[in-house]
């Protein structure tokens, strides 16, 4: 298999070069040539395997230029309980009839980003020694939270290559800020930007682009990738775990093989739908792919009328992960809709950098509509649904994954579909802790991130992940604080350049 570039076909490269690269030269983003299938008996024979052997099994397919033991070694190293706190890794827990939350918040940093970030390093790692690149390779990431964390934590130390992470400066939960400015590790950098998520983003796009710099890396033997679900080495991972949910639950007899589900998933980046997508197209019998936003509802709007429009106030809300109103993994599935036409993906990008808008064809806005169906919900909404779902079925959502619960009860009493669902949960509860206490008890909590987590053990009856008790007692390391402008000079700073 190969994988060409969203904004040129002609493209040909392995995904070992894929995940290297990260992003194409020509501003587009790496998808494989064609999707690859898994049939139901393949899914089903899942069932008795471990984690890390589903994921090796489903990476084969798409990892065509890695050996199995090349495959192994990574998800046998990611995929471990000494980094998740569930044997299962990924946890389905029933939350009511013919309805599963899959929970892809058990890794090192309460965040489904865990998911492909622990295991990034060690595909980065080895594709690179695949295709003998003997340079250090410099990870820059741009941030709404979870990612920078989980990129951070993915890296840390890791031999022959550097991160540097730069987040919104009021975006982000105090609890995710702490996260990273304690982060330990020698070849880690984090930085907060005056701006929001999608300046970040921008910033992290345009240094990528830039030849100066480009040259300054070449002749100091260092090179750029990226960890944000722009990289191929982020995608990928994200499948499995849909494909795993479905065997687990063929399993334990909730649904019977060839059974469709619906699958929902809070969004942002539409990188972890694009995944359930992809699931779908290899085989996975999936009826509908619900997305769901907060108010920066861009993606709400785009699947329901086909025009994509990011000229609106950005709305810093209580689910930071999904205050993004650029959707770069869009990219890939107008691509994948489209047949591949790279002059077509062009044409709408080049609008939205222009205008900020584009509007697709009638067939796609077709294909929109029989895939996906989509929903949004307000902060007053999503607190609401946090302490419904408490109240009524003892079980603690944090803020996205409510949005998810709430988009979902809004389709099902819409549509009157009764097929069974999977909503994919992306944070603990603990990772938003302020705003799970204030939704369950009503007012603010006076209390301090520390003691207000203590307070939601109390309510919830979760453990404590202890990556977030010892926050308490780390020393904050980094406290720069940088205007978007001064993005490219810190980058080279920090390279030594
Ligand atoms: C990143 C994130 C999301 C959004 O996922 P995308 O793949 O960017 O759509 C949702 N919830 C949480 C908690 C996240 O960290």
């Amino acid at each position: 298999m190969y994988y060409k570039s969203t904004r040129d076909s002609s493209v040909k490269i392995t995904s070992a070069e894929a995940i290297v690269q990260g992003i194409s030269k020509d501003g587009g983003l790496f998808v494989p040539s064609e999707i690859p299938s898994v049939s139901m008996d393949e899914i089903v024979k899942l069932g008795d395997m471990s984690y890390p052997e589903r994921a090796a099994f489903i990476f084969s397919k798409y990892l065509t230029d890695f050996t199995d033991a090349e495959i192994r070694y990574c998800t046998d190293n990611a995929y471990t309980s000494k980094n998740f706190a569930t044997e299962n890794i990924a946890e389905i827990s029933h939350l009511f009839d013919g309805t599963y939350i899959l929970e892809l918040w058990h890794g090192p940093t309460c965040a489904f980003k865990d998911m492909a970030l622990q295991i990034l390093p060690y595909l980065l790692t080895t594709s690179a020694k695949k295709i003998n690149i003997d340079k250090k390779i410099v990870i820059l990431v741009a941030t709404s939270g979870d990612t920078g964390k989980a990129a951070l934590e993915g890296f840390a130390d890791v031999p022959g290559t550097q991160i540097m992470v730069f987040y919104p400066e009021d975006g982000v939960s105090p609890m995710q800020k702490r996260q990273m400015t304690t982060q330990d590790g020698e070849n880690v950098a984090v930085c907060a930007l005056k701006g929001n998520f999608d300046d970040c983003q921008t910033g992290v796009k345009q240094i990528f682009g830039s030849k100066e710099i480009a040259e300054k890396l070449e002749a100091n033997k260092l090179m750029f990738s990226s960890a944000n679900s722009i990289n191929w080495g982020r995608l990928a991972p994200q499948i499995i775990y849909y494909i795993s949910a479905y065997a687990t639950l063929v399993k334990d007899e909730e649904i019977k093989a060839g059974d469709k589900i619906n699958i929902v998933v809070p969004t942002g980046n539409f990188g972890n739908i694009l995944a359930a997508y992809y699931a779908k197209n290899m085989g996975l019998p999936v009826n509908k792919l619900i997305c769901a936003s907060n108010t920066n509802k861009v993606l709400t709007d785009f699947i329901n009328t086909g025009i994509y429009d990011r000229n609106r106030d950005f709305v810093t809300t209580i689910s930071p992960s999904m205050d993004i109103l650029i959707s770069s993994n869009l990219e890939r599935l107008l691509y994948i809709m489209c047949g591949q036409d790279d002059a077509q993906i062009k044409e709408w990008f080049g609008a939205l950098s222009k205008t900020g808008r584009y509007e697709v064809t009638d067939e796609i806005k077709a294909k929109l509509k029989a895939d996906f169906a989509a929903g949004f919900c307000t902060d007053e909404e999503t607190k609401a649904e946090i302490k419904r779902i408490y109240d009524k079925y003892s079980y603690t959502l944090d803020t996205h994954s409510a949005v998810a619960v709430k988009v979902y009860e809004d389709y099902k009493a819409e549509t009157g579909d009764a097929t069974k669902t999977v909503i994919a949960s992306t944070a603990s509860p603990y990772k938003f802790s302020a705003s799970v206490l204030e939704a369950i008890e009503g007012e603010k909590s006076s209390l301090d991130e520390y003691a207000m987590i203590d307070k939601l053990n109390e309510l919830s009856g979760y453990e404590i992940p202890a990556s977030l008790a010892a926050l308490k007692t780390k020393p904050v390391r980094f406290s720069d604080v940088i205007s978007k402008e001064e993005q490219k000079d810190y980058v080279l700073k920090e390279l030594g350049l």
